[in-house]
């Protein structure tokens, strides 16, 4: 006899799974389809572009493979770091260049500080401090130190909190153009929990809010906020996927996965692809248990295909960007003029990029594969507007958004370049990449993930949810996947055992 759908679904929630399905290949993705293979599941992972990593991906600028997107991790946890180092990567974990960033405001370039987090000083005594802000702005962003730590304590998004703590000026000239390279948003739209974990408590602890930002980058590893690999992150995706295959994942890359369904048969999830082969009925990957992790709206677009309650909690969109990187022949850029690159205040007007990483100067690897007096820059465009548009930038052609590089980097650098000093360069455009936390982010992810708890044996996982970069990423990822097989009876796989 059929079991009806309560049999199969009582059947799947008792049943020991023994298959999991990931949709999205990016570093959630990969990171989730290991976890599920090292619990001792088949895993099957489908990825829609040709090659694996999603945002932590690589070109060739140049003759050297490079970072296409990510460049480093965040070290506020060691949850990358233990990732990498179980991979077998620890030997090449690097720190950055000590020189720090700069800021390009309206009237001109400025050494930034390297005291705080998000661009929010950790001391306000520093004299560089005085000649950005200006005298009543630093005097405005010392009332930070007078004034009791409930000031600011129910501010939701990073801006309100800081300008209740430190005045405009603040936010404008000093957290603005980080938030702005970083997340392509101002921070008055960006959730401060979200962006800042452990922020607001810290200030209600050390009593104000340069106190707190100290206290955080002070708990990061060597003082520095991130650290890289060398060979950059793609080789972290280089080395999951090796991991997968190796651990027997089915890897299926190019396949965009058009809609899933429950697969009546065997209690599970399959996927359907643009192009079913003819004649060819067998789903190319199933499992019992689903980790979604494509990019938020592709998620939202799949998952709300099984429930149709899913559809309002669409993320918001994602920020546009466009990378160029320019690999140069210019020795007057050796001394590292502006450190390891230029974060640009929002009403700078004579340059459009919205950051600048002089990678060969922030990278020692980078600048040990090149002949002396060559150079690596990368140049970020995709500002956000005022009113929530795309950035005019983003319409340019490769070829010309090159030549606008090399003259926002001539200006943000302080060294003229030349186009003949052009070895070669590259632009990457990313689309679904980014996600833009704002005001409300974690209720509207817990209200997301309370949706798809809805749907048997599935988990939805990735930056729009976690928030931006690899750290909060992976950790969230890790946990969400260790939530679901806890949740399936799978506690004891082939590698908790003692090995694959
Ligand atoms: C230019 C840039 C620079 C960055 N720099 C840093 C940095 O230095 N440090 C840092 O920590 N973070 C950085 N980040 C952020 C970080 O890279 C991301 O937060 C992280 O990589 C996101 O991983 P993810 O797996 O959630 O998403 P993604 O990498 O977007 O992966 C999602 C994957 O799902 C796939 N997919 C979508 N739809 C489907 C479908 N229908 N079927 C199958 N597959 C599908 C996509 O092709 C993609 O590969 C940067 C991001 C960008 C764009």
């Amino acid at each position: 006899m059929t079991p009806t759908p309560d049999q199969q679904e009582s059947a799947t929630t008792t049943r020991r799974p023994r298959s999991a399905l990931v949709v999205g290949g990016g570093i959630a993705g990969l990171v989730a389809a290991r976890d599920l293979a090292m619990a001792g599941l088949r895993v099957s992972l489908v990825e829609s572009r040709p090659q694996f990593g999603g945002a932590v991906g690589s070109h060739m600028v140049g003759g050297m493979v490079l970072d296409s997107g990510a460049e480093s991790f965040a070290t506020r946890t060691d949850v990358v770091a233990r990732l990498i180092e179980e991979l077998g990567l620890a030997d090449r974990i690097c720190l950055p260049a000590q020189d720090g960033s700069w800021l390009y405001l309206a009237d001109g370039p400025r050494p930034g500080g390297r005291s705080g987090v998000l661009g929010i000083p950790g001391d306000l005594d520093s004299s560089e401090l005085r000649k950005t802000l200006g005298s009543y702005g630093r005097w405005r962003a010392r009332q930070d130190l007078r004034r009791p730590a409930r000031i600011g304590a129910t501010a939701t998004t990073v801006g309100d909190l800081v300008r209740a703590r430190m005045g405009s000026a603040v936010v404008e000239k000093l957290v603005a153009p980080f938030t702005l390279g970083v997340y392509s948003a101002h921070p008055k739209d960006l959730d401060v929990d979200s962006v800042a974990p452990g922020l607001r408590e810290a200030l209600r602890e050390k009593g104000s809010l340069s106190a707190a930002a100290s206290s955080l980058r002070e708990a990061t590893r060597a003082g520095q906020n991130v650290a890289g690999l060398r060979g950059g992150m793609n080789v972290l995706t280089e080395a999951l996927v090796k991991d997968l295959a190796a651990r027997g994942v089915k890897l299926v890359a190019g396949y965009d996965v058009l809609a899933l369904d429950r697969d009546p048969r065997r209690e599970g999830w399959i996927v359907l692809q643009r192009e079913p082969r003819v004649g060819d009925k067998t789903a190319i990957a199933r499992g019992e248990l689903l980790v979604m992790a494509a990019d938020g709206s592709s998620a939202v677009r799949l998952l709300s295909g099984m429930d149709r309650e899913l559809s309002h909690l669409q993320p918001d969109p994602s920020p546009k960007v466009a990378l160029a990187t320019l690999v140069v022949d210019r020795p007057g850029l050796n001394e590292a003029p502006r450190g390891t690159g230029v974060l640009v205040a929002p009403n700078a007007q004579d340059v459009r990029a919205k950051a600048l990483t002089h990678a060969s100067a922030k990278w020692q690897w980078i600048a040990e594969a090149l002949p002396a007096g060559r150079h690596v820059l990368r140049l970020s465009y995709g500002r956000a507007t005022s009113d929530g548009g795309a950035s005019p930038e983003l319409a340019l052609t490769d070829e010309q958004l090159v030549t606008l590089a090399m003259r926002d980097a001539s200006t943000l650098l302080g060294v003229r370049l030349e186009p003949g000093d052009l070895v070669d360069a590259d632009v990457v455009r990313w689309e679904q990449a980014l996600s833009r936390p704002s005001a409300g982010h974690p209720q509207r992810v817990a209200d997301l993930r309370e949706g798809v708890s809805r749907l048997p044996g599935a988990v939805a996982v990735g930056a729009w949810l976690a928030g931006t970069g690899l750290a909060s990423v992976v950790e969230d990822t890790r946990a969400q996947v260790a939530g679901l097989l806890s949740r399936h009876g799978v506690t004891d796989g082939p590698e908790a055992q003692g090995g694959p």
